[in-house]
């Protein structure tokens, strides 16, 4: 499934945050579309479609929430699921200041793509780390509803009270590869923009027609290569003033190095490090987001 040369001869989707805000509605949210950094993340690794799929939509949910936080913060926001009794038991991604990586992982290939039949059962915590202050913030939620997007709104709904709505979707296309798009809508309290605030509990009339209009927003049109963010924005509120900002560039990265690698295997008391060494008389440590592998000696040196 993985293309040897995504995007030849045409114009990428090309990876991008867009942030917006509708005064008039109330709204705020963001735009992600997925392009070179989501191929770069999959053909890292060799899943089954289904699978790919899963990871993509984790992806474009971790930019999603991640691109948020990297306009106040430079922390870093994880999503993981853990979980048992289906063919995925692990799934981790995050994101740090643009960066994006991930990975899953499975036995077997689940027959649908709902949580349940990926998962069976398991929670979702969604995690933000402040490395400046040490500050650590974790939400956690059961793997429910039809999607990872469904879970991560509950999340909201839940640890912050605030009304959100996720629309994501992952989609493979024959000349340019995996292409992912999402949409975040968030109610703004009316405190922050000078009103009255509101009560969590209402339902405003302004978020009943955002969530009304969101909702209409089709997975063809997120993973539309042709169809700017811009463009989609326009087609949701044309009524309002919509204003814009360009948020991070996404990118794959990992923060694998040599010398993590080499710091965490001398962790480890000498009899355990050798029943490590291979056949070819070193160590082979594979770095589970990137799939780079890192060759060390016996006594845990660069080999
Ligand atoms: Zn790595």
């Amino acid at each position: 499934m993985t293309p040897t040369a995504p995007h030849e001869g045409l114009a990428p989707a090309a990876d991008r945050v867009l942030g917006f805000t509708v005064g008039a509605r109330n709204v705020r949210g963001r735009v992600v579309r997925l392009d070179a950094a989501l191929n770069a993340v999959l053909s890292a690794h060799a899943y089954p479609p289904v699978l790919s799929d899963l990871l993509g939509q984790a992806l474009v949910l971790t930019a999603l929430l991640g691109s948020t936080l990297a306009e106040e913060n430079d922390g870093q926001l994880t999503l993981q699921a853990q979980a048992k009794g289906g063919p995925v038991d692990l799934l981790v991604c995050d994101w740090r200041a643009g960066k994006v990586r991930g990975y899953l992982r499975h036995d077997g290939v689940p027959e649908a793509t709902d949580p349940a039949a990926l998962f069976g059962e398991g929670h979702l915590a969604i995690t933000l780390d402040f490395a400046a202050t040490g500050e650590r913030y974790q939400g956690v939620v059961p793997l429910e509803g039809a999607s990872l997007a469904d879970a991560a709104e509950f999340y909201f709904f839940q640890s912050e009270q605030l009304p959100t709505l996720f629309r994501v979707a992952v989609r493979w296309d024959e000349a340019r590869g995996w292409i992912g798009g999402g949409l975040l809508v968030q109610h703004l309290a009316r405190a922050e923009i000078g009103g009255e605030r509101l009560a969590v509990a209402d339902m405003h009339p302004d978020w009943s027609h955002v969530l009304a209009l969101a909702s209409t927003t089709s997975e063809a049109e997120l993973t539309d290569p042709d169809l700017s963010a811009e463009a989609l924005l326009w087609r949701l509120f044309h009524e309002e003033e919509v204003r814009v900002h360009d948020g991070p560039v996404p990118a794959r990265g990992c923060r694998c190095t040599l010398g993590h690698i080499t710091s965490v295997i001398a962790q480890f008391p000498d009899d355990e490090r050798a029943a490590m060494v291979g056949d070819d008389g070193r160590i082979t440590v594979d770095c589970a987001f990137c799939a780079r592998s890192f060759a060390l000696t016996p006594e845990g040196a660069a080999a």
